[in-house]
């Protein structure tokens, strides 16, 4: 018991095992970090095709999602995006809770928050997947036009731009998107995950 909140956890007689075993698939985070425009939402939105037609259960978090209603409070300084990746990573974390396959596309600049959510779930339950690709061709692609604006002076703290981003030590896969397409990098990543998330 937390003696200042005075929260006492449930005892709930249903678990994450039984969850599993009714949707019979283990749940994971398939976690997408990379630049803006380097592909992560695309690529999700296939991983997530090709895994709801093999008959898993599967949620995508991105920005269009949470920064428009959980996080429509949060900016862009370093503090707010680390609540943002917080607040997501705890997300995230029921859904696994859940059962469900959580797949969540996010630039997700910094180590330090990357680290936080894996610590969040089990050993295991956490799959970050680098997707690599150069600055110029993220700019050259600018799918949203934020690089242009950006680049104009009209968007502050821009990764890449004039905000870092902290390339992954040891992601669990990395794809690099300017050398292979959408299907390919859906295919590698379903060729890795499947076996993680099928029971046994
Ligand atoms: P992010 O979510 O990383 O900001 P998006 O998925 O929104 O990036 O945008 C990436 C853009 O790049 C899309 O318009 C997509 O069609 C295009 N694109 C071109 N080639 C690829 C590729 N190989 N992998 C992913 N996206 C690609």
């Amino acid at each position: 018991m937390t003696a200042e909140k005075n929260t006492v956890p449930h005892g709930h007689t249903i678990s994450k095992s039984d969850r599993r075993e009714l949707l019979a698939q283990n749940s994971k985070i398939i976690w997408f970090t990379g630049l803006s425009g380097s592909g992560k939402s695309t690529i999700a939105g296939k991983v997530e095709e090709v895994l709801n037609r093999r008959g898993f259960l599967t949620y995508l978090l991105d920005g269009d999602n949470v920064r428009e209603g959980l996080n429509k409070d949060l900016g862009f300084t370093n503090k707010d995006r680390s609540e943002n990746i917080r607040r997501i990573g705890e997300v995230s974390r029921l859904f696994v809770d859940a059962g469900v396959i959580v797949l969540a596309a996010f630039i997700s600049p910094l180590k330090e928050d990357r680290k936080q959510v894996r610590a969040l779930v089990e050993p295991g339950e956490f799959l970050e997947v680098f997707v690599n690709c150069p600055l110029e061709i993220c700019e050259q692609r600018d799918p949203k036009g934020l690089y242009k604006k950006a680049r104009a002076g009209e968007i502050a703290d821009f990764t890449g731009i004039d905000a870092p981003f902290e390339i992954p030590d040891a992601p669990e896969i990395e794809i690099q998107s300017d050398k292979v397409s959408v299907e390919q990098a859906a295919e590698e990543i379903v060729r890795f995950v499947k076996p993680k998330i099928e029971l046994e």
